[in-house]
C-alpha cells in the first residue's frame, strides 16, 4: 500500500505505459513514467480501467487527521453518555422520549419552549444525559454504516401488554454488534393486562437476563403515558454511565458525527452534530463527509444561541458549504485550505466512482477508504 509510480502502476494494471499516463492527463494530472503517484490516483486510475483497487489502510495526511488521535488519559474528563431509545413499533419510544424531554426539560426551563434540533440534553443530580430523538434503529444503521459511534447505552422500550416482538429482537442484535448496553424499560405497566415478568422471561431467551434473575441486565418499568418510572430509568442510566467510563479531552481536536441535516431556506445548510471530543467554537473550520465551512452560529437544544460546546453535547451548526449526511464524522481543521482539498479530494474520489461503471463501489465504501 505504498505509493507506486507510473511504470509499476502500468505493471499492475497490465496496461501501456504511455495508455496510463494519457489517462491521467484526462483525470487532469500531469505525471512521468517514474513519478510516484498517490493511493488516490491509483483508485482513479483503476475507475477509468474498471479495476476494482483495494486500498488497505488510510495512508494520506488527511486521513489520518480523521483517525481519533489517542489523548492522554490523564487529561481525559468524564462526559455526560449518550442515549438512543430503541424498540418495536408502537411500544412507546417518541412517547418516552417526550416524557423525558418533557419531565426533565420544559417543566426547568423559562418559555419551555425545546427546540427540535435531533437530539437534547437533561440534567439529573447535576449530571447530564444526551438523547438522540433519531430513532435508534436508524442511528445504528445508517451512522454504523459510516463507521460511526455515537451511542454509549441503548434504551431498548418493550409494551408489557405486547412482548418480545421482530423489532425488539433486530434492537437487541443491533446493540449487541455495537457492544454498546441495554437498559430494558418495560413501557405500558399502566395496563391492566401488562406482565413485567413475561417480558423478562422472554429476553432470557435472547440474553437479557434481569438482576433480579442472577443476570446483569437492568429491567425499569416504566409508563411513558403516565410518565412513571422516568426518574428511575435516569438513574440508572446515570449507574449504567458511569461503568463505562465514558471520557473526553474537552481540549483536544474537535471532532464529533453528524446526527441529522437539512437545507433552511432562511438559513442554509442546518446541521445537528453531537460532539464527541474537543470543544467546538463558533469560528471554527469544519469538515463533514464531502462539505466544510466555518461555523456562523450554533444553536443549542433550547433554541439558544451558543458560542461554544463540549463533548457529548448536541449542537446545531450552520456555515457549511453544503449539506452533509447523518452518520458524517466531522473535524476542525484549522486551515482553510486544507479543509478544503479534503473535501474537494472527497468529491473527486465520488465522482469517479459514478463516472467510471464500478459498481462495487458504494458511497460507504469511500467513507472506509477516506
Ligand atoms: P413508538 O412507535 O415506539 O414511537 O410508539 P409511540 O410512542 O408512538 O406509542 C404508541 C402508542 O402507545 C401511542 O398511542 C401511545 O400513546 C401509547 N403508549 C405509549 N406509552 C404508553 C404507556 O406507557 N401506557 C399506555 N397505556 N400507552 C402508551
Ligand atoms: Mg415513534
Amino acid at each position: 500500500d505504498s505509493p507506486m509510480t507510473v511504470a509499476e502502476v502500468a505493471k499492475l494494471f497490465k496496461k501501456e505505459t504511455a495508455d496510463v499516463i494519457k489517462k491521467l492527463l484526462f483525470l487532469g494530472m500531469m505525471a512521468t513514467i517514474n513519478q510516484e503517484i498517490d493511493t488516490d490516483a491509483i483508485e482513479l486510475l483503476g475507475g477509468e480501467y474498471n479495476i476494482e483497487v483495494e486500498v488497505r489502510a488510510p495512508r494520506d495526511e488527511e486521513a489520518e487527521d480523521m483517525l481519533v488521535e489517542e489523548e492522554d488519559p490523564s487529561i481525559l474528563v468524564n462526559r455526560p453518555p449518550v442515549v438512543t431509545i430503541m424498540g418495536h413499533v408502537d411500544h412507546g419510544k417518541t412517547t418516552l422520549l417526550d416524557a423525558i424531554r418533557e419531565t426533565k426539560v420544559t417543566a426547568t426551563e423559562a418559555g419551555g419552549i425545546t427546540q427540535h434540533i435531533g437530539a437534547y440534553q437533561v440534567e439529573i443530580n447535576n449530571r447530564k444525559i444526551t438523547f438522540l430523538d433519531t430513532p435508534g434503529h436508524a442511528a445504528f444503521t445508517t451512522m454504523r454504516a459510516r463507521g460511526a459511534q455515537v451511542t454509549d447505552i441503548t434504551i431498548l422500550v418493550v409494551a408489557a401488554d405486547d412482548g418480545v416482538m421482530p423489532q425488539t429482537v433486530e434492537a437487541i442484535n443491533h446493540a449487541k454488534a455495537a457492544n454498546v448496553p441495554i437498559i430494558v424499560a418495560v413501557n405500558k405497566i399502566d395496563k391492566p393486562d401488562a406482565n413485567l415478568d413475561r417480558i423478562k422471561q422472554e429476553l432470557t431467551e435472547h440474553g437479557l437476563v434481569a438482576e433480579e434473575w442472577g443476570g446483569e441486565t437492568i429491567f425499569v418499568p416504566i409508563s411513558a403515558l403516565k410518565k412513571q418510572g422516568i426518574e428511575e430509568l435516569l438513574e440508572m442510566i446515570l449507574l449504567v454511565s458511569e461503568m463505562a467510563e465514558l471520557r473526553a479531552n474537552p481540549d483536544g481536536r474537535p471532532r464529533g458525527t453528524i446526527i441529522e441535516a437539512q437545507l433552511d431556506k432562511a438559513r442554509g445548510p442546518a446541521a445537528t452534530v453531537l460532539v464527541q471530543n474537543g470543544t467546538l467554537k463558533v469560528g471554527d473550520i469544519v469538515v463533514a463527509g464531502m462539505t466544510y465551512g466555518r461555523v456562523r452560529a450554533m444553536v443549542n437544544d433550547r433554541g439558544r444561541r451558543v458560542k461554544e460546546a463540549g463533548p457529548s453535547a448536541p449542537v446545531e451548526i450552520i456555515g457549511l458549504s453544503d449539506v452533509p449526511h447523518a452518520g458524517d464524522q466531522f473535524v476542525v481543521y484549522d486551515d482553510e485550505r486544507k479543509a478544503r482539498a479534503l473535501t474537494e479530494k472527497r468529491s473527486n474520489k465520488l465522482r469517479a466512482a459514478e463516472m467510471g461503471a464500478q459498481t462495487r463501489v458504494t458511497l460507504d465504501d469511500l467513507y472506509k477508504q477516506i
